[in-house]
């Protein structure tokens, strides 16, 4: 909790920065002192930004050593810098980019840290031992919802080792142009999130019947047993599998509890499955941890984003899968990134991904600017650039050596940028897709976010935040402002956390109240 006490206290990102964000809860009245000697000429919020010097008119605002915007008239040391005081810099051209430059000293290996999950016949690991049922179309989504409330009233209760049952609903399947190039996005998603290691390979569809994403089309044959085609021989998946579909058009099918009862016994089979995993003793290196931020306020890119990223570069040393997103929030940063690649072919595929996103947005008359919210902004964050500074951060410092297209499943170790947009709920799915199977969320704003299919952990950025949201903040890491703790002692914190949240001995709060968001599918297709 912060200390109403506090003296007045600024944080700056780097020393070239001229401008700093105000920590204290509440902000600070015009008249302030600080430390430094620097004088408050008005009233600063908290995470708003004041000028440490005096701006000229036209002169770079910098903060995490970037130019964030360029001064609208002159600033006097000591002013608000608000969104209104600044222009916005231009988007960097993706051509001239720096590739694979940085060669950073490999972070020294993290060994000996492990969580008890669920081991699939593929070689991957669940956090949690989930039925789920894969839906092609949205119009089967009523019966399947009537059919999962009946399961679980009525099977559930027989298989006390399976967590859950969650139906995949979603809003694809017809009225679409399936054909369209771009349509692979939204059907490869639902693909690979029936394929999250959650579900221990155990996939049943309910199909309509007449919709043009047919279950053979979602589903391809051998799907299922190539989820891993290294294990095939290993473990003797049985490739010619036949995919488990109830079709509620099937002529067998007469009145409405004849479509339930076939859910329901199709179900159970999987379920008897399921309840026969158990949880074993795995290497950290199985965890594949999505991080994304959500109501980000100034303090993301001080506090939260920081332990994130601190925590990734701990969870790349122990081997484990860590993916990035967020195209619009990292767009303004791509020469970090690209630098940062391992090899000139990771960094041509983040720049082939930015340039489609570009082309996506500039189709709909917009750029990357349309991101920031009006609560960003409220929460102090000028513009895209300044957020997206505070948001590659979660990152860490390990080297980029893997690149996703939206909807792909991701198949290697360590960092990678998994592109997706920024949407809370589009990144989470896609993410969901990529094989994730612990989710970090980060926010200032405040957002209760939860995902049905695996845990999810939130971050909060600033103390106020996690003593008001007590009951839905999973970490708080705003007493790095607070001064109370450090970046690395937060982000060894998360990592623990992780562990535990991962074996099932810890719920998070998003978990414990049930708070589950929909999927919701990224489709850059035409709709018909
Ligand atoms: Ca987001």
């Amino acid at each position: 909790m912060q200390n109403p006490a506090q003296p007045p206290h600024y944080i700056t990102m780097h020393d070239s920065d001229n401008v700093a964000i105000v920590a204290n809860n509440g902000g600070l009245p015009a008249g302030t002192v600080f430390a430094s000697g620097l004088a408050l000429r008005e009233h600063v919020p908290q995470g708003h930004k004041v000028a440490l010097t005096d701006l000229a008119e036209g002169s770079v605002v910098r903060r995490y050593n970037v130019p964030i915007g360029y001064a609208q008239k002159y600033i006097p040391a000591g002013s608000w810098v608000h969104e209104r005081l600044l222009k916005m810099p231009e988007a960097r051209e993706l051509d001239n980019l720096p590739i694979a430059t940085v060669k950073p000293t490999p972070l020294p290996p993290l060994e000996g840290y492990t969580f008890e999950g669920f081991r699939n016949p593929d070689g991957s690991v669940g956090t949690r031992n989930i039925l789920a049922i894969t839906q092609t179309v949205q119009c089967v989504a009523g019966v399947t919802d009537f059919a999962v409330a009946r399961i679980k009233a009525e099977l559930l209760p027989k298989f006390p080792n399976v967590d859950d049952v969650v139906a995949l609903e979603h809003g694809y399947g017809c009225g679409v142009a399936i054909d369209a190039p771009d349509a692979i996005v939204p059907i490869r998603t639902l693909r690979n999130i029936s394929l999250n290691p959650n579900f221990g390979g155990e996939v049943m569809l309910v199909s309509l019947g007449c919709e043009k994403l047919q279950p053979e089309r979602l589903m391809p044959p051998g799907t299922i047993a190539l989820v891993d085609e290294r294990n095939v021989a290993d473990v003797g998946v049985n490739a010619d599998s036949k995919l488990d579909v109830v079709c509620l058009q099937d002529d067998a099918h007469v009145g409405f509890m004849s479509m339930v009862e076939s859910i329901m016994r199709q179900a159970e089979e999987h379920l008897e499955r399921l309840n026969a995993r158990r949880r074993e003793t795995v290497p950290a290196s199985e965890l594949v941890v999505g991080v994304q931020c959500g109501g980000s306020d100034a303090f993301s890119g001080v506090t939260a984003n920081p332990a994130v990223g601190f925590c990734t570069d701990l969870l790349v040393r122990a081997g484990a899968s860590v993916m990035f997103s967020e195209t619009t929030e990292v767009r303004d940063g791509i020469d970090q990134l690209t630098s940062r690649a391992t090899t000139p072919e990771v960094a041509q595929a983040m720049i082939r991904e930015m340039a489609w996103y570009d082309a996506y947005l500039q189709r709909g008359s917009v750029d990357r600017s349309a991101n920031t919210t009006p609560g960003n902004k409220k929460g102090g964050l000028s513009n895209i650039v300044e957020k997206a500074m505070g948001s590659i951060v979660k990152s860490g410092t390990a080297p980029i050596s893997g690149v996703l297209a939206p909807g792909e499943k991701l198949r290697q170790k360590g960092l990678t940028y998994a592109a997706t947009p920024a949407s809370d709920f589009i990144c989470g799915t896609l993410q969901l897709a990529a094989g994730m199977n612990l989710h970090v969320f980060t926010t200032g704003r405040g957002t209760p976010y939860g995902l049905a299919q695996v845990p999810v952990i939130k971050v909060a950025t600033r103390s106020d935040l996690a003593r008001r949201w007590h009951d839905l903040m999973d970490v708080n890491a705003g007493t790095i402002a607070d001064g109370s703790a450090t970046i690395e002692e937060v982000g060894w914190e998360l990592f623990r956390l992780m562990l535990d949240v991962a074996s099932g001995r810890k719920k998070t709060w998003a978990e414990q109240w049930k708070l589950h968001n929909s999927l919701v599918l990224f489709n850059p297709a035409p709709v018909t």
